[in-house]
């Protein structure tokens, strides 16, 4: 392995996603829903399959298809305005848009700032770029940005910020005021923005806001989006890119060379998808959002401290309630002690004391898995 990418091993969603086959235990680790999306969305998928569309490779920025439905999922949501031809990239997920943007848009030794906790495919894909990464930790119990401290970490080597919003694995929401001071340094700093708002539908408190949506800011923003959380399919590796046209050229340059292009069928499917009724994205929140509420019950009556999310399907806590501070090790021992798989989020931070006592749980699963998993965390002593 290369001196870039030292130090990166398998990625703990794999890891413990591994352990719970391993142990048989619940698996409130790795983000995926244990009920597939819609069914008249995967009845669009054999369709496709066998009207043989998309089974060849599809055209390299998507099919116009889906261009189009993402084009008019922007416009329909958040009021942005782009061309389907020269403004939008479908992308194998969000995991290759980050990588692609990373890969077209920095410089080696560019400087990036991102939140800490890390989203762990950022640190990995600023690394192959050569770039470095700089953190803005978000410190609990709120997570809240600090504003000053973006400001000072801006530097002449500063290139562009990657935000997430809502955030994973806290589960923190961008508000207005902090979207428009992030964008106002931005501008005045003459940085790009590349933002991964792959759970822009799942936000319970406040509202989403594209930043691309603020003045100033549609000409130096890469939003980035994914099928996989929205519509629950996290398999089928349907994200993209919305951007101006020179950003998303530069963006579609990296794409070429990493997958060429993904997902045929999947992508006509998903087309239909992003034109389902507003009551479909109401319901899903709503749903996620009882889920949360579920989760969160259960985890407090466990002991946990529990760090309420605004949005994402994550909740973090802390362990230290259990006199426990070392959540690396409370997570690979969490199986054989009680049979529930969880995250430490101690392994998104670059400073090894913030989130060292942090401990990730996904609610993206059935009330009976939940109510059973908290049951059992109920039992640690
Ligand atoms: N960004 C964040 C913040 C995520 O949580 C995930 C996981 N869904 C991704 C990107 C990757 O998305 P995809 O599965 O579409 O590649
Ligand atoms: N986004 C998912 C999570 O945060 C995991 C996706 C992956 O395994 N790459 O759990």
């Amino acid at each position: 392995l290369n001196r870039r990418l030292g130090g990166l091993g398998t990625t703990i969603f794999a890891e413990m996603s591994a352990l719970a086959s391993a142990t048989g235990a619940i698996n409130l680790g790795q983000g995926f829903p244990d009920t597939d999306g819609p069914e008249e969305i995967r009845e669009a998928a054999v369709r496709a399959l066998r009207e043989g569309k998309g089974n060849q490779y599809p055209p390299g920025p998507g099919v116009p298809e889906l261009r189009a439905a993402i084009a008019e999922h922007q416009q329909r949501f958040y009021d942005l305005a782009f061309d389907p031809d020269t403004e939008v990239l479908v992308t194998a997920g969000a995991t290759e848009a980050i990588a692609a943007a990373m890969l077209a848009l920095l410089e080696p030794g560019d400087e990036v700032i991102a939140f800490e906790p890390f989203y762990d495919s950022y640190t990995a894909c600023i690394a192959m770029a050569g770039a470095k990464r700089i953190p803005l930790t978000l410190r609990a119990p709120s997570f809240r940005p600090d504003l000053d401290e973006l400001q000072a970490k801006i530097t002449p080597q500063t290139r562009l910020l990657l935000l997430n919003t809502p955030h994973n694995p806290t589960g923190m929401v961008l508000s207005a005021e902090e979207q428009d001071a992030i964008a106002a340094l931005a501008i005045e700093h003459d940085l790009l923005v590349v933002t991964d708002e792959v759970y822009e539908h799942l936000v319970y408190e406040g509202t989403h806001h594209p930043i691309a949506t603020l003045p100033g800011m549609r000409e130096r923003t890469v939003s980035i989006s994914s099928a996989g959380k929205t519509f629950s399919f996290t398999g089928w590796k349907v994200g993209w890119v919305t951007a101006n046209g020179p950003l998303v050229s530069a963006v579609r340059t990296a794409k070429q060379y990493l997958t060429y292009v993904s997902s045929g069928p999947f992508q006509y499917a998903i087309a239909e998808a992003l034109r389902l009724p507003d009551s479909f994205f109401d319901g899903f929140r709503a749903d996620l959002q009882r889920k949360r509420d579920l989760l969160g019950e259960g985890l407090r009556a466990a002991g946990f401290e529990v760090y309420q999310p605004q949005g994402t399907y994550f909740i973090t806590t802390d362990i230290t309630p259990f006199g426990e501070k070392d959540a690396s090790a409370f997570c690979r021992a969490l199986p054989r002690r009680c049979g529930v798989v969880a995250v430490p989020n101690s392994v998104f931070y670059d400073d090894p004391d913030a989130g060292r006592s942090q401990v990730r749980f996904t609610f993206c699963k059935k009330d009976d898995v939940l109510r059973e998993a908290t049951s059992r965390l109920q039992r640690l002593t």
